[in-house]
């Protein structure tokens, strides 16, 4: 059973040392057990996070146990009566080949509807976060400016598509002319913005000629610079990440900003909300499965995966996410479905 263990808590970005590869037995099910196969596994920003010992909403991994993941594992041996050889879960089993579990919050996945890494997707925590945090946060109406960051990853390319689907004019900022063409071209956005431009700010002006009504942020620091002044009177900005700064080890150079943005929010009565997924809407889970299959199974919704092959490079994946060099929701295939 290979396991990616979190070698040492990451000073700034993380590197290759803070992970190491440890090939511990195969476990075996015990009574009402089961044992998984990890097949895909989910990687996600707030990983990096879990590899600080800052204080969070979540406790962090501990340095020398495997690094936390959701995966879509296949059921290899079963002692729950629940369960059978060959059934597919989505489960919680970290960076490992081999996990056990008694069944404790464990989902079954039918093979049969899409792709089953969809369910680490479009289907899972990423979709659900987009359609929560535009819907409910964000409220927005048609005609109006939406506005969103990482715009063709994993959260920002649904909010995007909802946002359209919603009658909303959609402006993305994404990292890249080949990333800004698939937001415009593939994903139906009404423009795309490189956050990489020394003109960010002129050109996200231009793209946005009423100003911006819905602010999706996941990215912070520049790109929020650059919308702040865009923000009409009104606006919501749901706010899910801030992944600029998760490597940060002190704050930005610079006067104190921190007036302005209370001016802003103060003068036009912007309405900041921050939110964790599951801790704030895990019951409304049904809702968004029977909105997001909908929208699926009718091709209104698009989702591109950036699938890595092997456990091995989950490391160097998951250090090239927080530099914007996966293209879609990023996985690692871990074993052939
Ligand atoms: P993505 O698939 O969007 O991948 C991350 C992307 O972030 C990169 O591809 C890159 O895109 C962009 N990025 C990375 N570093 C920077 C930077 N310094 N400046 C600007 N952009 C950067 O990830 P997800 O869709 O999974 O997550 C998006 C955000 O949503 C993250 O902030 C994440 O933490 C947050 N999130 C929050 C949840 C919650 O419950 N609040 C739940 C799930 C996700 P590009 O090249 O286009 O810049």
């Amino acid at each position: 059973n290979r396991q990616i263990q979190l070698a040492a808590r990451p000073v700034g970005a993380p590197k290759a040392a803070d992970f190491k590869l440890v090939t511990t037995p195969v476990p075996s099910a015990g009574a009402c057990e089961v044992l998984l196969r990890t097949v895909y596994l989910s990687l996600d920003p707030y990983m990096r996070g879990r590899m600080s010992d800052a204080a969070s909403y979540a406790a962090p991994v501990a340095v020398g146990t495997p690094m936390v993941a959701g995966t879509v594992s296949r059921v290899e041996a079963s002692n729950n009566p629940k369960f059978a050889v060959g059934d597919w879960v989505l489960a919680y089993a970290g960076w490992q080949d081999y996990a056990v579990s008694d069944g404790t919050g464990l989902t079954k996945l039918d093979p049969n509807i899409g792709p089953l890494s969809y369910a680490l997707g479009v289907m899972g925590m990423p979709g659900f976060t987009a359609y929560m945090g535009l819907l409910d946060i964000g409220a927005p109406k048609a005609g109006e400016t939406v506005v969103v960051a990482a715009a063709t990853g994993a959260v920002g390319s649904v909010v995007g598509q909802i946002a359209k689907i919603k009658g909303c004019r959609v402006v993305g900022i994404a990292g890249g002319a080949e990333k800004c063409r698939f937001a415009v071209e593939e994903l139906g956005f009404d423009a795309c913005i490189d956050h990489h431009s020394p003109k960010l700010p002129a050109l996200l002006a231009a793209a946005c000629p009423k100003g911006i009504d819905v602010y999706f942020e996941n990215v912070g620091g520049k790109v929020f610079e650059a919308v702040l002044p865009l923000l009409n009177t009104s606006a919501r900005v749901p706010v899910c990440g801030l992944i600029a700064h998760y490597n940060a080890t002190t704050l930005p150079d610079g006067p104190d900003r921190t007036p302005v943005l209370m001016r802003n929010l103060l003068t036009k009565r912007i309405r900041m909300q921050g939110f964790i997924i599951f801790d704030d809407y895990g019951h409304r889970y049904p809702e968004f499965a029977k909105d997001m299959g909908q929208w699926l199974a009718q091709g209104k919704i698009k989702f591109r995966e950036d699938i890595v092959d092997g456990l091995e490079n989950a490391p160097q994946a998951f250090i090239g996410l927080l530099e914007g060099k996966n293209f879609g929701k990023l996985i690692v295939r871990v074993a052939n479905d």
